[in-house]
């Protein structure tokens, strides 16, 4: 039966509306897989058998009763990141300052999924408050890597593309707000799709950096991610900054027919540099020759400020963090420490139950937005930031999609970069600007490296532009199989 885990979505749909198996039988199956797994991969922080259990009998029962129409997820078990608020369940951020919170309400994104019939079997694992590339600096533990258990498997939600490149669920969200959803699905060899800032509702997701948080997701091929945006994308009066514009076609069979023919791709020569490991130079450019043999034109281009934006978002992000975890003081949230007075309360509390990361960022933030040094370094960042858009304007003047490597290495071994933070924001080269300007991406597997690692390279689209990082991808996924791999585990 544990076969069953091993279909997409899509194959699960179909799989489900035919009656060739009950939802009951997939989540059976589903929590057997996770059972036998997680003890060596330990991507959930929570698992809801009993209730997904009994949302896939419900399913079973509606199917039944149905005239044919089904919602698009209807029995299917999905896992969410557990920054992501669901009523009932306990929501931690990877953090021991939220141990035991339990939230009275469910994030927009992940409440359209249910609406849709997702059944959230889990919460899966994160850096502490999603501050990180490995999820290392998760309070409960790291997550392995399912292709090599020795190695991180990316982060921050390293736990959502773990359980997904595992077979252990079809789908599961994640957010990026510097890379932390194409970072792990490279290093996991899954799709992973970062949507137009303000494209998914922010509400329910546990603040980071404000001007760059995107609720994002994880599938095994393009298609599935698609059905996942198409689901939980548009505006949301419960969040101020989600946009209104409307939703492009994410109609993939159509997309097909004219093939690559007419888009034009661009591949920024500051992405292939100095220390970089060869072997995701070398398949990026395998990848792109073979986008060209689709019938893509190819360009060189240049993104200039592309240096800056590790500067950039190592101002910005730490300064909009240290404003957003103010909110965390043993008051309102989670655990409190013993004091006598109440600001005893705050510095306990904070000072026991945030992780040595947070409490970095937070002293980054707060130096950089304290008067006196605010022109100097949130200013700076703000206007340099600008910069860096503008790279991205003038780009997508004359390419419609921007091709690139999504990380400079492949998974690294846990502890590698312990003790060494600016080692470990090195690797979030590649994803940070594309954060900085808002604009769209997904990562996609486009080969292996000599120790049988994940290769990603990612899609970069103009603002709203979702459909096309999809038709892509979906045309080099219908010519490829680096995809369909998947780890022994
Ligand atoms: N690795 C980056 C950081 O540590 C990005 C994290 C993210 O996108 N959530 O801030």
């Amino acid at each position: 039966m544990t076969k069953l885990t091993e279909l997409s979505l899509k194959e699960m749909q179909t799989g489900l509306r035919e009656g060739k198996f009950s939802s009951r039988e997939l989540v059976e199956a589903t929590l057997e897989r996770i059972e036998r797994s997680e003890p060596s991969l330990h991507a959930f922080l929570h698992l809801a058998s009993e209730s997904a259990l009994k949302q896939a009998d419900e399913a079973d029962k509606y199917r039944k009763m149905d005239d044919g129409r089904q919602t698009p997820l209807a029995g299917i078990p999905i896992a969410i990141k557990d920054v992501l608020t669901v009523q009932g369940m306990p929501a931690t951020a990877g953090s021991k300052i939220l141990d035991g919170f339990v939230p009275p309400y469910t994030a927009t994104a992940v409440k359209r999924l249910q609406e849709a019939g997702g059944i959230v079997i889990g919460k899966t694992n994160t850096d502490e408050y999603a501050m990180g590339s490995s999820t290392e600096n998760s309070a409960y533990g790291v997550t392995h890597n399912p292709w090599d258990l020795s190695r991180v498997p990316g982060g921050s939600s390293g736990g959502s593309a773990a359980v997904v490149a595992a077979r252990l669920v079809p789908a599961t969200l994640g957010t990026d707000t510097g890379g932390s959803v194409r970072q792990p699905a490279s290093f996991c060899g899954v799709t992973g799709l970062k949507p137009t800032y303000g494209r998914v509702s922010r509400y329910g997701l546990i603040a980071f950096g404000s001007s760059l948080d995107c609720v994002g997701a994880f599938g095994r091929s393009t298609e599935d991610v698609a059905m996942i945006f198409e689901i939980m994308a548009g505006h949301d009066s419960l969040d101020a900054t989600s946009a209104e514009v409307s939703l492009p076609s994410t109609a993939l069979h159509s997309a097909q027919e004219g093939g690559m023919r007419g888009l034009r791709i661009g591949v920024p020569q500051e992405y292939f540099i100095e220390g970089m490991q060869i072997e995701v130079q070398d398949k990026t450019r395998e990848a792109v020759a073979q986008l060209e043999s689709l019938g893509a034109e190819v360009h060189e281009i240049s993104l200039p400020h592309t240096e800056y934006a590790l500067p950039v978002y190592y101002i910005l992000a730490p300064a909009e963090a240290s404003a957003n975890l103010a909110r965390f003081d043993g008051v309102r949230y989670g655990p409190r420490a013993e004091a006598d007075t109440l600001w005893e309360v705050f510095f306990k509390t904070r000072g026991e139950k945030f992780g040595p990361e947070v409490t970095r960022r937070i002293m980054l933030g707060t130096y950089a937005l304290s008067a006196g040094y605010y022109d100097a370094y949130y200013g700076q960042a703000q206007k340099v930031r600008t910069l860096i858009k503008r790279d991205f304007e003038a780009a997508f003047e004359k390419v419609d999609l921007i091709a690139c490597p999504s990380t400079p290495t492949t998974a690294f071994k846990i502890g590698v970069h312990a003790g060494d933070p600016l080692s470990m924001y090195l690797e979030d080269i590649f994803t940070l600007p594309a954060s900085l300007a808002g604009v769209p991406g997904i990562s996609f597997p486009v080969g292996f490296d000599g120790q049988g690692l994940p290769i990603g390279m990612q899609f970069l689209a103009p603002h709203f532009r979702e459909d096309l990082l999809f038709k892509a991808t979906y045309i080099y996924q219908q010519a490829t199989d680096w995809h369909k791999r998947k780890p022994e585990i």
